[in-house]
């Protein structure tokens, strides 16, 4: 078990089938629907891990997360890339229109029964 140099709490260390190291939370192996998907860790036979390929998830596919999502001391990471791309194209989209109308305030709109 290693520590984490930001947090201090527990974090194990698994070899990746790419050769790396990656830094597992303990004892947490939610179900893998739940995780982003690039962020899904499952252990092979010979006891390294590797991303889970499936997707989507077999429904009771359960794996490991990294302790960088759990870290209390650490930003989270951005988890869905495609997310942030479009929040950042609509913030772009709202700055270019010209002068928009305040939204009506509810007591100002009509009643409609
Ligand atoms: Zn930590």
């Amino acid at each position: 078990m290693f520590t984490c140099p930001y947090c201090g709490l527990p974090q194990e260390r698994f070899a990746t089938l790419d050769a790396d190291w990656v830094m597992l939370e303990p004892d947490m192996e939610p179900l893998a629907h739940t995780v982003p998907a690039e962020r899904r860790w499952i252990t092979v036979a010979d006891g390294r891990v590797t991303v889970y390929g499936v997707c989507p998830p077999v429904v009771e596919q359960r794996c490991r997360i990294e302790h960088e999502l759990a870290c209390p001391s650490r930003a989270l990471p951005d988890l869905w890339p495609w997310l942030t791309s479009l929040r950042e194209e609509n913030r772009r989209a709202s700055e270019r229109r010209d002068g928009p109308e305040p939204p009506a305030s509810p007591a100002e709109l009509p009643a409609t029964g």
